[in-house]
């Protein structure tokens, strides 16, 4: 025979069991509750309100023993105070226990109890849930017949309801954490946290193609700092207000965070149809908004990605709808673009050289292709510029391009910058021994940025140098205009060691950093090279003339020696001459080569008469 818990046992027991409740327990949990307090009570029915005070109405949370044929339209259910019998009116505002037993005058809660369930009399007790000095809810029970409550029971009613109370406030606080983290509080909009859940779903089972539309409103920061953060987000609300607006009720529209958007069609849908939905949301975005008496208009720009589900995660998805919206943004803002074979390709790619990279320089699989400089009238060989290669085992032999990009990002720039020195600095003094000269070849190397502020670079250098018997002035360093202008004082003091040591310095790609004038003259350059950018076109394009032209003179007036790049046509070679600029790189001559190939140009003294063919 089991023992009768106390009452005190018994509102302990409770407390014990609601403690790990959350909303999606709440129901059962109420149901157990009131199963256990209809036995141990010895009643025939329980029920557990909560009050809606908006709606002015008491809603039935749960009752036991669950009734059979609940009528579809509930007269339990809810029942709103405005018109309810006396009792239910009752439990809007009840704030102590409520007894009702047959005897009394109650008629109308009795006709009401009778109607669903067709039980005639009954006694009722009723317990408030108290939040603060609001009824948030009421317990209940009954039993058939006459039922008298003692004042000790009705403590422990009162203890338990107490505890209900306390449990549907913090559910109903976690319910509204939920929300604020599934709604966005500007918008409205689903958060990324709620799309993430979404594309989840869609990508693990359904059908596909998922169309993810990312949007991104070109220059907002502009409205932002001209009209202020208020106007911004009035911006930005009238926005999502309008891709809703344009979108079917059951598109998932989100937002990301500042002037990023997504959105997620209901429907798998081809390539075609998901571009005219993106169509339809650029055209809303580009109408005006009025922003504090100011008609603002954006371009936004859109990258659409199809995900087929169990072939991509939602990650690689979302980068991937992220991608194509930068290829739209280059394309000049206000456009739509696809991701694409060839950006999986190129992302594929990028992975690959992320993975391989730092074994290939560290086990020596880099390789130094060397590209000379020539003088145009002579036709000889005045230095040679190395420039790195990766015979890749898949993909081939990569250019710089391919790569330099993740050297910068992953802090290798040292590690392979120190490789391209020695290598190279052995291959010029072995090319000194071979093909001596009155005047012995020179070697550029290119340096990235992040290398030229590491402390030691100076001192590595000189090391470099001793190792492989080279004196500093056959040696120079290829820096572009960027990397000075963008770090000027730590680039300086490189700049001045590298001096003390005999290096010389070129500034590459000159003509594309603006640097200004004023600080051309107080860096310790040597040499400027004319980005190919400007090449390219000579004897075409009379900008290019006049900006080519001003160089020379530039660095004529700060006794730089100048040197051309990117000769490809007799043309450009001309008309460099014509400016007074004789020395040039360009595969009019030759194109980047091995070292052997470059041997063999050494060999035959340069490209005499080259130019005169
Ligand atoms: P850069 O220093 O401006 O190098 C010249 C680039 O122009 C080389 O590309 C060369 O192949 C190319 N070129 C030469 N003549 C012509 C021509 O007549 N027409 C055209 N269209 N192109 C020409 P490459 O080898 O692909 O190198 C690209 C860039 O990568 C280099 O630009 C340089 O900034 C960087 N780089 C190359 N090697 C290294 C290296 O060892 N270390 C570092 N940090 N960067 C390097
Ligand atoms: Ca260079
Ligand atoms: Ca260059």
């Amino acid at each position: 025979m089991t023992v009768k818990l106390t009452l005190d046992d018994l509102v302990t027991s409770v407390a014990t069991d609601l403690m790990g409740v959350t909303a999606a327990t709440l129901h059962s949990a109420s149901e157990r509750l009131l199963h256990q307090l209809v036995d141990y009570f010895e009643v025939d029915l329980s029920f557990l309100r909560r009050n809606d005070h908006e709606r002015g109405a008491t809603i039935l949370v749960a009752e036991w023993p669950p009734r059979e044929d609940v009528p579809a339209d509930d007269p339990l259910g809810v029942i709103y105070f405005a018109d309810a019998d006396p009792t239910f009116a009752a439990l809007e505002t009840l704030s102590s226990v409520l007894l009702v037993r047959p005897a009394e005058d109650n008629d109308q809660y009795q006709d009401r109890v009778r109607q669903a369930s067709g039980i005639q009399a009954v006694s009722l007790a009723t317990v408030p849930l108290m939040d603060k000095e609001i009824t948030s809810g009421s317990l209940g029970f009954i039993k058939y017949g006459d039922r008298a409550w003692e004042p000790e029971e009705i403590n422990a009613l009162r203890a338990v309801a107490a505890l209900l109370a306390q449990l549907q406030a913090r559910v109903a606080a976690e319910e509204r954490l939920r929300y604020l983290a599934y709604h966005d509080e500007l918008t409205g909009l689903a958060t990324r946290r709620a799309l993430t859940d979404h594309l989840a779903e869609r990508l693990s089972s359904g059908a596909g193609p998922v169309p993810v539309i990312f949007i991104d409103v070109d220059r907002l920061k502009a409205l932002n700092s001209f009209l202020g953060h208020a106007a911004g987000d009035q911006f930005l609300a009238t926005l999502a207000h309008r891709l809703k607006t344009a979108s079917p009720a059951n598109h998932m529209l989100a937002r990301l965070g500042g002037d990023e958007f997504v959105a997620v069609m209901e429907r798998a849908a081809d390539e075609a149809e998901a571009s005219r939905y993106a169509d339809t949301l650029r055209r809303v975005a580009n109408e005006p908004v009025q922003v504090g008496g100011e008609e603002i208009s954006r371009a936004i720009s859109i990258g659409l990605a199809l995900g087929e589900p169990g072939q991509v995660n939602v990650s690689e998805l979302m980068n991937q709808a992220d991608q194509a919206m930068l290829q739209a943004k280059s394309r000049g803002g206000n456009e739509i673009a696809v991701f694409t074979d060839e950006m999986r390709r190129q992302n594929e790619i990028r992975t690959d050289i992320e993975l391989h990279l730092v074994t290939a320089i560290r086990n020596g699989s880099l390789l130094l292709h060397y590209q000379p400089e020539v003088d145009m009238f002579t036709g000889e060989v005045t230095g040679i510029e190395a420039l790195v290669r990766w015979p890749h085992p898949n993909l081939g032999l990569l250019p710089p391009a391919a790569f330099i990009e993740v050297i910068e990002t992953t802090n290798l720039a040292g590690e392979l910058g120190r490789w391209v020195l020695e290598t190279g600095c052995r291959q010029l003094r072995e090319w000194h021994r071979r093909y001596p000269r009155t005047t012995p070849l020179g070697l550029s190397v290119n340096v990235t940025p992040a290398e030229l502020i590491t402390r030691d670079f100076v001192s590595t250098v000189a090391q470099i140098l001793r190792d492989s018997g080279l004196e500093g002035q056959y040696l120079t360093l290829e820096i572009t205009e960027k990397a000075i202008v963008r770090d000027t004082e730590q680039a300086l003091d490189t700049l001045r060691g590298l001096k003390n040591i005999g290096v010389r310095v070129a500034i590459d790609d000159f003509g594309t950093g603006y640097s200004s004038l004023a600080q051309l003259k107080s860096l310790p350059v040597d040499v400027l090279k004319i980005d190919r950018g400007f090449v390219r076109d000579l004897g075409v394009s009379a900008d290019d003339l006049a900006i080519v032209r001003s160089i020379v003179g530039l660095a004529g007036s700060f006794g730089l020696r100048i040197v051309a790049e990117g000769v490809e046509t007799k043309l450009a070679a001309a008309s460099l001459l014509a400016l007074g600029c004789t020395r040039a790189q360009g595969f009019l001559y030759a194109k980047p080569c091995g070292a052997e190939e470059l041997g063999e140009i050494l060999a035959m003294g340069g490209f005499g008469g080259k130019r005169m063919s």
